[in-house]
């Protein structure tokens, strides 16, 4: 369910007053939720996770208490493992769009194709699109578009966005917004934290959010059988013989699509002290959904991009016609490892190089600081 591994980023945006935006929120967004209250449309992404659902709940939320009638849903249902965030029995699976909206929103979302075809509806249906996302690769396919990539969640911009506006950060809005935040930080552990994610989870948390409900609500609630599933998958991770990749290829009914749905596989062979890229490969409706993750310096989003996939430098996806889960495996681990064998020559060229500077000093070696990813 998280969507993000945590690129290096900027870090941390300095220290600002509390109740004041610290990311400049464009006016041209603000603007459209300061307009008089109408119809409001929360469009998510294909397979939603809490970075998005908890953004669309956060933002509909304080839209409905300012008067607005707002409608939320995607081309998919949430998953049952979300199904504590206030509000998310409104959210539906829509197959189309019934009426008119003075505006849509979509959150999380960096391309166009991932609301299968609602967007296209949109265009007639909806006077205005605000797509506010944290992607690289946003295609700014809105009338109005907010991409910020050193967010690490598109959480912390509509902390910001509601901060602004102003709307009252109510426990209900405070918990979706820090679940989506938990969520792309893989608990508040990868390289995409900066001060400001503790700064804006602090404020969430005073404002009502509970982090162990929403840490229990998310790693907490496995059905009995789970652990079982969990064995068998991992039985089938494999690592490369120079230990920098590992991979877990899933044959369609291996374990239920349910169970994959609710668990980050891709996270246990990642786990691996030496990896420096992880990969799931799952057959899906005769495809193969491929799952990327890098530690480091490899950039899983441009492997991704090859593929017609997305995401960010260590977190990214894409999904495979393939005459076999076999094959795709091959492919997508010919790719995988010519993006490592690439990075780790380019690192290395940057050592031999030659000198680097530190401070005003030029030295033969510059210390790394140590990556967290
Ligand atoms: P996942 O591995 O599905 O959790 O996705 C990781 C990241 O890659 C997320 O930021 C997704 O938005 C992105 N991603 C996954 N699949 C695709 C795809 N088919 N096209 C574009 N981006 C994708
Ligand atoms: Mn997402
Ligand atoms: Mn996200």
């Amino acid at each position: 369910m998280t969507d993000i591994a945590g690129a290096g980023v900027p870090q941390g945006r300095g220290p600002a007053p509390s109740n004041e935006a610290r990311v400049p929120v464009p006016p041209d967004v603000l603007a459209v939720f300061r307009r008089k209250p109408g119809r409001a449309l929360m469009l998510g992404h294909v397979h939603p996770d809490a970075d998005v659902l908890g953004t669309l709940l956060g933002a509909g939320l304080a839209l409905e208490k300012a008067g607005w009638s707002v409608v939320y849903g995607g081309p998919h249902a949430a998953p049952s493992v979300l199904d504590f965030l206030p509000g998310i029995e409104r959210y539906t699976r829509l197959a189309r769009l019934d009426g008119r909206f003075d505006f849509a929103l979509l959150t999380d979302c960096p391309n166009p194709a991932r609301t299968e075809g609602l967007i296209d509806q949109a265009r007639d249906a909806v006077a205005t699109i605000v797509n506010v996302d944290h992607h690289p690769d946003n295609r700014r396919y809105g009338h109005v578009n907010w991409v910020d990539a050193s967010a690490a969640a598109t959480g912390e911009m509509i902390h910001a966005l509601l901060t602004a506006w102003p709307a009252e950060i109510t426990p209900d809005i405070a918990t979706n917004l820090f679940t989506a935040v938990h969520t792309d930080t893989g608990s508040f552990r990868y390289s995409n934290v900066t001060a400001d994610t503790f700064r804006i989870a602090a404020e969430l948390t005073a404002a009502g959010a509970a982090p162990s409900v929403v840490s229990n609500a998310l790693y907490e609630r496995r059905p009995v059988d789970a652990l079982g599933h969990l064995g068998r998958a991992l039985s089938l991770v494999r690592v490369s013989e120079d230990g920098r990749v590992a991979w877990l290829a899933l044959p369609h009914g291996t374990v239920p699509e349910s169970f994959v749905e609710s668990e980050e596989l891709v996270n246990y062979p990642r786990s691996i002290a030496s990896v420096r890229v992880a990969c799931l490969l799952r057959e899906v409706n005769g495809a193969v959904k491929v799952s990327l993750r890098g530690k480091g310096d490899v950039d899983v989003q441009a492997v991704a991009a090859r593929f017609g996939g997305g995401g960010h430098k260590n977190a990214a996806g894409f999904t495979l016609t393939a005459p076999s889960l076999e094959q795709a495996t091959r492919d997508v681990l010919a790719a995988v490892r010519l993006a490592v064998s690439g990075a780790g020559q380019s690192a290395l060229a940057e050592r031999r190089g030659t000198r680097a500077t530190w401070g005003t000093e030029t030295v033969p070696h510059a210390p790394r600081a140590p990556s967290p990813e």
